[in-house]
């Protein structure tokens, strides 16, 4: 219930009619039981800065900012995440006792919805449609995971594509392609593309039989992603399905970012599930959700769960906290070679050399593989042996805990030496010659790089879902 303690939250934006905000994160509060409410405030483009000021005196807690104010809120702010300032635009406002600090929350839900789709960016040819404000957050989200990036843009507006690509080549160091946004050009980045983005409103209420790529462009293979969730299934995706691509809604986007941001106002973790299912709700009035497609439920036997990663992904920690979660006990299997040879990893390499500490590992390993209903932290090199992953396989389901090299090479440095880089190897090189492993081995890959390690548990426990033998 309402009281004098009841902290506040909300969304400012002209039009704030349509949003969704108030239905997800309102779900979410009762779901938590915590005493937060959250409003939509409609604020013209001229009371934006005193909008923002009366967020400091009333002490709002979190504010989340959409169409028109994403750029020009960020100069009432004291603070910005370096994402949002990287992205210029602000998309969550997190008020600290009167210190209001911007977060984009966009380019990282984007990410997550392809994390979910298991759709890998890294190294992949991807057309992005638009240069707009989604555009911005989702051009940097894709130029950070490595994709090589092709930005169309209509004619009259195409030198804000050029500003976009200037950006994400000067922050991220990707080389972006800009091109009129048109049938001969659309033909020719389509017959090579893996992943469309379509950044641009085409096909949004009311306009629905709007798209912006012809149908016979699309041909199975192509993931295709369309910002737009009002409809749940554009025209785009609709064709898309039809001509046998992967889709995915912007929706997904959108329940994801609100996650994100509610995290940051409570440091909870956000119901994803609940959140997922008040937005459909709303959208289709009267389906209480259940329009989702729910998952095909695939049948195994596996009990295990291994996590594999590069060193500084958190397989440990993740691994004790799922472990927790879901009653089971955890095996570190460093832990395992050190009871073995009764030393140290760290004392492995240095007294008997690498070679020993592998075949040690081995060994570990298909001890552990006979097990069932286990947590498993596998170390960083498990993985590049076939026959690891053999063992693993057997009776368990692997996940993949990727991290940004930049925050990896953060967590490394920041603790004790690790044995593998004790010569001085290049971390850089060896994250390229190992990424390829843990990819192939993965039947589950989840981004660890901005979210805290329960919120990871939380995203492993809800992908294990679609196996039978993990359903409770
Ligand atoms: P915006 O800043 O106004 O940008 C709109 C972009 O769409 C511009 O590049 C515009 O090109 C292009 N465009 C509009 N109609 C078009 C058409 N018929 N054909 C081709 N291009 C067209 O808006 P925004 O903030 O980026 O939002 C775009 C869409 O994303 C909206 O539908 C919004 O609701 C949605 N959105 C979804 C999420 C989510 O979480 N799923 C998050 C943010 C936004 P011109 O400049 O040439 O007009």
């Amino acid at each position: 219930m309402i009281n004098a303690g009841t902290k506040l939250c909300g969304v400012i934006g002209d039009p704030v009619k349509h949003t969704l905000s108030p239905v997800m994160h309102n779900r979410a509060i009762a779901e938590l039981g915590i005493d937060y409410a959250y409003l939509a405030f409609n604020v013209k483009t001229t009371n934006l800065g005193a909008s923002i000021e009366g967020m400091r005196a009333l002490g709002i807690r979190g504010l989340n900012v959409t169409i028109p104010h994403k750029v020009a809120v960020v100069q009432f702010l004291d603070e910005l995440d370096p994402l949002a300032r990287d992205i210029g635009a602000v998309n969550t406002i997190v008020n600290d006792e009167g210190k209001l600090k911007g977060y984009n929350t966009d380019a990282a839900g984007f990410l997550q919805s392809l994390d979910a789709a298991g759709f890998e960016p890294m190294g992949k040819k991807v057309v992005l449609l638009g240069a707009g404000g989604a555009a911005r957050a989702m051009g940097f989200a894709l130029a950070q995971a490595g994709s090589l990036i092709t930005i169309l843009n209509r004619k009259p507006t195409l030198p804000q594509a050029v500003i976009l690509s200037n950006n994400l080549e000067r922050t991220c160091g990707s080389k972006v392609t800009v091109m009129e946004l048109n049938a001969t050009n659309l033909k020719t980045v389509m017959a090579e593309a893996e992943l469309l983005v379509n950044a641009t409103s085409a096909g949004m209420e009311p306009a629905v039989d709007e798209t912006a790529v012809p149908t016979d462009l699309l041909k199975p293979g192509i993931t295709v992603f369309d910002v737009v969730y009002t409809p749940y299934e554009t025209r785009l995706l609709k064709e898309a399905a039809a001509r046998g691509c992967q889709v995915i809604s912007g929706l997904e986007m959108l329940v994801s970012q609100a996650a994100l941001a509610l995290e940051l106002w409570t440091g909870m973790q956000a119901p994803l599930g609940v959140m997922r299912e008040a937005a459909i709700s709303a959208v289709y009035p009267g389906t209480g959700g259940t329009s989702v497609k729910t998952p095909e439920i695939e049948k195994t036997e596996k009990t295990n769960v291994a996590l594999v990663g590069f060193m500084g992904a958190g397989k440990t920690a993740v691994g004790k906290a799922l472990a927790r979660k879901m009653g089971k006990p955890f095996a570190d299997l460093d832990a395992l070679v050190e009871k073995k040879a009764g030393k140290s990893v760290a004392r492995i390499f240095k007294e008997d050399g690498e070679p020993v500490f592998r075949k040690l590992e081995k060994a570990s390993t298909t001890d552990i593989a006979c097990k069932s209903g286990r947590v498993i932290a596998c170390g960083g090199g498990v993985p590049l042996d076939p026959a690891n992953i053999t063992a693993l396989k057997q009776s368990s389901v692997v996940v993949y805990l990727k991290t940004s090299n930049t925050e990896i090479i953060k967590r490394v440095s920041s603790g004790p030496v690790r044995p593998l880089l004790a010569d001085g190897k290049d971390i850089t090189t060896l994250i390229a010659a190992r990424t390829p492993f843990y990819e192939q081995s993965a039947d589950i890959t989840i981004d660890t790089t901005r979210i805290t390690i329960e919120c990871v548990a939380e995203k492993i426990i809800e992908r294990l879902g679609k196996y039978e033998s993990f359903r409770f």
